[in-house]
């Protein structure tokens, strides 16, 4: 069974059980899951044949295509470990994660051969994906050129996810090791996907929570239909197209598809979705619910981290009834919210959120770990419940702002902005202030062609929340600075 939930188990089971269903489709056509587990053979045998052992840690730089998916299998048919890399890095970011994860091959999509200028010298090898170079070596090559000889049963292989980076530098966090069911079991016991049927992954699969995406294809033999860049009516052409009965988003991406004109979405139908998944960043509640109001109540919001895995997943109804919930535990997930002391608060007071569950990460590659009370590991967010149980995602830890003695967490100023009419996206943060120690700065993108004044995002603050929470400063932009799964970089905002 446990082999069954890895890479290369899950297509070699795919392959004896449904050889002609499509295990990835992408925009170069679909590979069958006997196709995808022969070519992945193939790749191993090159791999080997070039240098990779069993070991070696293998960084993918890959945007979402087969080439990705069949990197990640046949490293693990070898033994070799993937530490997956975020393609939104810049070239001294890039390196400093391929140097610190010792990576000493690169599989990477042609387009990222800048971002290698600077790969340390341990990397050995860079395996382009792009066909038609003859100088260096390409999958494609590969796969052409190796047997499908059968390989010796491999050492175990690891997963190496880089967190976000919103913070800072990102970090290496390693999957727990044996893999199990229970990741898919939480998200299972509150989302009812079916087995074997098309899901469209737009998240990317570098993140922990495009993996879990790819994760859950496996385990349920569902054909991963990929695109190489999100754009909402690719998308939405695509679940026509091939029938998607689920896909997996980051928040940000339902904006963009609600923000295209209805003229350039109305052509494709999206009958055959019954989950949409999102999770990577907050969901604001007013987008949560204008996209169910046109698109169904298909949506669910999963609150988690490369860490701890889920925490929370919130139901369709979940959210029209609860706006901006992050939901319940799913099954197996124990979650508390807790004082600066370790005991839960009670319902409508903001506290520490902490996890238990079977999927908390096996700490990060420097050797670190987070911190556990009780068992349960910090999520490094404040949260509250409510009377019913729901959890709201406050902000995280570090983002709470003291204004002249009174905790503001930006969310809450965010969320409210975000429901102005006019507001196309804000941002919130902290500034030093003389007189408060800190005071609030808001950042503001109007939507197209509105007027909007500073002293009015203020008075609709002033209506809705305290005094404090009023931000002095009001700066407009043309687009807030995102990484790669759509969080808005703080540290990148300019000055007000
Ligand atoms: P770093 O740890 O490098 O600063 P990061 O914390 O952004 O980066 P991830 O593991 O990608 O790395 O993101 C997890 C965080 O994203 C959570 O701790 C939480 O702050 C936020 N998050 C994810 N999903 C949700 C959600 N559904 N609602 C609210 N916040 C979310």
């Amino acid at each position: 069974l446990r082999w069954g939930l890895t890479p290369p188990g899950g297509y070699a089971i795919g392959a004896a059980r449904h050889p002609d269903r499509p295990a990835v489709v992408d925009e170069q056509g679909a590979v069958t899951f006997a196709e995808l587990d022969d070519r992945t053979t193939r790749l191993a045998n090159g791999l080997l044949g070039s240098g990779v052992k069993a070991g070696d840690r293998v960084a993918v730089l890959c945007r979402n295509h087969r080439g990705f998916v069949e990197t990640v299998v046949a490293c693990a048919k070898i033994g070799a470990h993937v530490v997956l890399v975020n393609t939104g890095l810049s070239a001294t970011q890039t390196a400093a994660v391929l140097r610190d994860q010792g990576a000493s091959v690169v599989v990477a999509d042609a387009e990222f051969r800048p971002m290698l200028a600077r790969a340390p010298r341990g990397v050995r090898r860079i395996i382009a994906l792009a066909e038609g170079s003859t100088r260096s070596l390409t999958l494609e090559g590969l796969v052409a050129e190796s047997p499908a000889a059968a390989l010796p049963r491999p050492p175990r292989s690891r997963m190496i996810v880089l967190t976000s980076g919103t913070t800072g530098t990102p970090k290496g966090a390693r999957r727990p090791e044996p893999p199990s069911l229970a990741p898919a079991a939480a998200v299972l016991s509150r989302i009812p996907l079916r087995a074997g049927e098309p899901m469209l992954v737009s998240a990317p699969l570098f993140h922990t929570w495009g993996l879990a995406a790819f994760q859950l294809a496996l385990v349920l033999g569902s054909t991963l239909v990929l695109h190489r860049r999100f754009d909402p009516v690719a998308a939405l052409r695509a679940i026509h197209e091939h029938r998607c009965t689920s896909w997996f988003v980051v928040p940000v991406m339902l904006q963009r598809l609600l923000e295209t004109p209805e003229a350039d979405r109305g052509a494709w139908s999206t009958a055959s979705l019954s989950v949409v998944a999102s999770s990577g960043s907050a969901l604001p509640g007013p987008l949560a619910v204008r996209f169910q109001r046109e698109y169904g109540r298909v949506l669910y919001n999963l609150y988690g981290s490369t860490e701890v895995s889920w925490a929370s997943i919130a139901t369709p109804d979940e959210l029209m009834a609860a706006p901006g919930t992050a939901g319940r535990p799913p099954r197996g997930t124990r979650l508390a919210v807790l004082d600066p002391d370790g005991a839960p608060v009670p319902p409508g007071r903001p506290g520490r959120i902490f996890v238990a569950n079977e999927m908390l990460f096996d700490g990060y590659t420097n050797g670190a770990g987070k911190e556990v009370r009780a068992g349960m590991m910090a999520t490094g967010d404040v949260g509250q419940l409510d009377e019913a149980g729901l959890l709201f995602v406050v902000g995280r830890d570090d983002e709470m702002v003291v204004s002249g003695g009174e905790n503001v967490y930006p969310r809450e100023v965010e969320d409210l902005l975000a429901g102005l009419a006019g507001v196309r996206e804000a941002a919130v943060v902290g500034v030093p202030d003389e007189e408060y120690g800190q005071r609030l700065a808001a950042y503001v993108v109007p939507a197209e062609g509105v007027d909007l004044t500073a002293d009015a995002v203020r008075e609709h603050v002033r209506a809705n929340l305290a005094r404090f929470s009023v931000p002095r400063d009001v700066v407009f932009l043309d687009a807030l600075p995102r990484n790669s799964t759509g969080k808005v970089l703080k540290r990148e905002l300019p000055r007000p």
